[in-house]
């Protein structure tokens, strides 16, 4: 990823440079003025400029035309408080009109820069029975690099969510013809957390109860229209900050550390859950406990390091084998559990044993060399009435077994 950076200060284009690819991972150029901004944006390919207003040779701001002109991105970050010009430009489409201010104007920027190259996996639903108010929002968003989904009314947009189910942000009106706002949000809340999908309501209605109402029915924030611009980004970016911070909190309250996978306690809290569920249905469930052979050999030979190192790849064969419709979880040390829902024993031994003969035939790729890693694992279906922890309890029954037998091997338990 490239970024340009137009700037005739040489210690301003050296914080940025500094704040930019300590941020990101990218590469920095840095114009001193107009004509060699011009020639850069010619040759290169930039994600994003961030430009200065009065340069030597363009002491009017020209240089934001012809960037926005080459379909770029741009944030201006300017010494000069100029109201009017600042909203001129924020019309024109630029991204942001940040001041040099302080240290954390400059920090601020290389932020926006790093939430620009988030918001482009960021998929956004706006619901609006408004054509001129959906394309306004839609071309706000995209200024953001968001992607923009649309939707006439509340019955759309539930539609629309069900066929994109990864939709980070919903931005929905009040008034709207078959569903209102409110509607499609209590409707929204029953299928997705304030944690997977973030909310923002609009309205233009001068009923002042309607903010609170918004939110109390499930909305993260609300905004009244007509809204300022900026306002509008702030709202949006704050609420997806949020989202993010929530999700980092999750992560590290239930994935391992070291491999990613989910951690013990997540595991046990998810099939404690739905052991009685799956009781009362009669479904089947079967657990395999794996545990690699002679682990303490490799840290012993090769240190703790390379033992790390095939932990972490270990686990990401069990991923890539059992993720996509199992549960794989790190249990502590070189030990791991997967949950098979839908699976007899028979079936989830076939998989265990073919993973198994997998990891005999592959060696696993270290810094100290080709390593073969066996492992022996333990399989056991679930049997009404049974916790987690009894299953557990067998399972490692069946996995000493495998240790016994010579490594190596799954026994069912
Ligand atoms: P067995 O075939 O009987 O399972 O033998 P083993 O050597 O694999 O089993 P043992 O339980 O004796 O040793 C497990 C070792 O795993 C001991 C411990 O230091 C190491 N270990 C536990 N957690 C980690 C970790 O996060 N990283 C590394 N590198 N080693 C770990
Ligand atoms: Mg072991
Ligand atoms: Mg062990």
């Amino acid at each position: 990823m490239r970024i340009l950076v137009v700037e005739d200060s040489q210690v301003v284009s050296r914080v940025m440079r500094h704040l930019l690819t300590q941020e990101l991972a990218c590469e920095v150029d840095v114009a001193p003025d107009m004509a060699s901004a011009k020639k850069l944006l010619l040759d290169n390919e930039y994600f994003v400029a961030v430009t200065d207003l009065n340069l030597p040779d363009a002491q009017e701001g020209e240089i934001v035309k012809f960037v926005l002109a080459q379909q770029i991105p741009c944030i201006v970050l300017t010494g000069s408080w100029n109201p009017q010009e600042r909203s001129r430009l924020l019309q024109l489409g630029i991204v942001d009109y940040v001041l040099k201010e302080n240290r954390f104007s400059y920090e601020y920027t290389a932020k926006l820069v790093k939430r620009l190259q988030r918001n482009q996996s960021v998929k956004v639903l706006v619901a609006d029975d408004s054509v001129v108010s959906r394309k306004f929002i839609r071309s706000l968003l995209e200024q953001h690099l968001f992607q923009v989904i649309e939707a006439d009314d509340g019955v759309a947009a539930l539609d629309t969510l069900k066929d994109n189910p990864d939709i980070k942000l919903l931005i929905t009106d009040y008034n709207m013809p078959r569903l209102d706002g409110f509607g499609l949000i209590i409707n929204v809340r029953e299928q997705f957390s304030r944690e997977d999908l973030a909310i923002i309501g609009l309205s233009s209605d001068s009923d002042e109860s309607l903010s609170a109402r918004f939110i109390k029915n499930g909305a993260n924030d609300f905004l009244q229209k007509p809204f300022v611009h900026e306002e509008f980004h702030c709202r949006v970016l704050n609420t997806l900050d949020a989202l993010d911070m929530m999700a980092k909190l999750w992560g590290q309250a239930n994935l391992d550390y070291l491999t990613n996978v989910f951690n013990r306690r997540y595991f046990f809290s998810l099939y404690e859950d739905k052991l009685p569920v799956i009781a009362r249905n009669q479904g089947v469930l079967s657990l395999g406990l794996m545990d690699i052979d002679f682990f303490k050999k490799v840290n012993d030979s090769y240190g703790h390091d390379v033992g790390d190192e095939v932990l972490i790849e270990f686990a990401a064969r069990l991923t890539q084998s059992f993720s996509q419709h199992f549960t794989v979880a790190r249990f502590g040390g070189e030990e791991f559990v997967i949950g098979f829902k839908g699976l007899s024993v028979e079936k989830a031994f076939a998989l265990l044993d073919r993973f198994r003969m997998q990891m005999e035939s592959k060696p696993v790729v270290t810094s100290k060399g080709d390593l073969t890693i066996t492992v022996s694992t333990g399989v056991v279906d679930f049997t009404a009435g049974e916790s987690v922890d009894d299953m557990l309890q067998r399972a490692d029954l069946a996995l000493y077994e495998a240790k016994g037998g010579g490594r190596n091997l799954v026994c069912i338990g």
